[in-house]
């Protein structure tokens, strides 16, 4: 299945059209049909230190009752709890939507430990020396900021 517009958030997600495999059991309950299942993707972002792209993949599980129409479960429980059967339809792309947004991270990164940029030159601490620094303090500067520290 193709992955619909927008399934993910601002930073990560599911490209639009990228091969969503699904793997689902439908069972059909008194009230309705209960789909559970896993969705796994591939997933694509942007890391929120660096920028760097983030090429990765996504599996989530999902659980949802579908509830026939006029069943008691149509007359009682919400929509927004409850998903409907259209007829012999089941509209998978809420439940689908809500699993991925909340399976992927809200602070993307490219990896746990990314150390990000310098903010004075941008470039990623990967490729700079262990030194790298821009702070040229002059001398004059760090005896007042000595000085202010100590009248605090
Ligand atoms: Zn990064
Ligand atoms: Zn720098």
């Amino acid at each position: 299945m193709p992955a619909p517009a927008d399934l993910g958030g601002e930073l990560i997600g599911v490209p639009e059209g990228a091969d969503l495999d699904l793997d689902l059991r439908l069972e059909s309950v008194s009230e309705g049909v209960l789909v559970s299942g896993t969705v796994t993707g591939p997933v694509k972002g942007e890391c929120g230190r660096c920028l760097r792209e983030i090429d990765d993949s996504l599996a989530v599980t999902i659980q949802e009752l579908y509830a026939y129409e006029n069943s008691t479960t149509d007359d009682t429980a919400d929509e927004d709890e409850v998903g409907r059967m259209q007829g012999d339809l089941i509209d998978l792309e809420p439940a689908l939507r809500d699993a991925v947004v909340l399976a992927l991270p809200t602070n993307p990164l490219c990896r746990e430990d990314c150390p990000g940029l310098c903010p004075d030159c941008g470039v990623h601490w990967d490729d700079l020396p262990a030194d790298h620094s821009h702070q040229q303090v002059d001398p004059r500067w760090a005896s007042l900021t000595q000085l202010t520290r100590t009248e605090e």
